[in-house]
């Protein structure tokens, strides 16, 4: 696969970010709870990430900091919060 989704990398910024704001299990297992569940919610941005440095180029930012995804981030962290898992 050649393709990636750039929303994987800004969510898992958002998520980090938005995450200081709460106290609640920030497992791995809760995180990647709350990232699939907000990606989930979000449109997906591919790109080819065959042509070298490509990704590494794109802007996250250009991504960031927008409604959607921390309005998806943070009701990802609110509802895997609500549940935490069973260890
Ligand atoms: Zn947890």
């Amino acid at each position: 696969m050649s393709v990636v989704n750039v929303m994987e990398a800004v969510v898992e910024e958002r998520l980090e970010k938005l995450l200081e704001d709460f106290d609640c299990c920030k497992c791995e297992k809760c995180i990647d709870d709350m990232m699939a569940m907000a990606l989930n919610t979000l449109k997906p941005k591919y790109v080819n990430s065959v042509k070298g440095e490509l990704f590494s180029r794109i802007d996250t930012t250009k991504y960031q900091n927008t409604i959607d995804i921390d309005v998806a981030v943070t009701k990802a962290i609110e509802t895997v919060s609500a549940s935490p898992h069973i260890n």
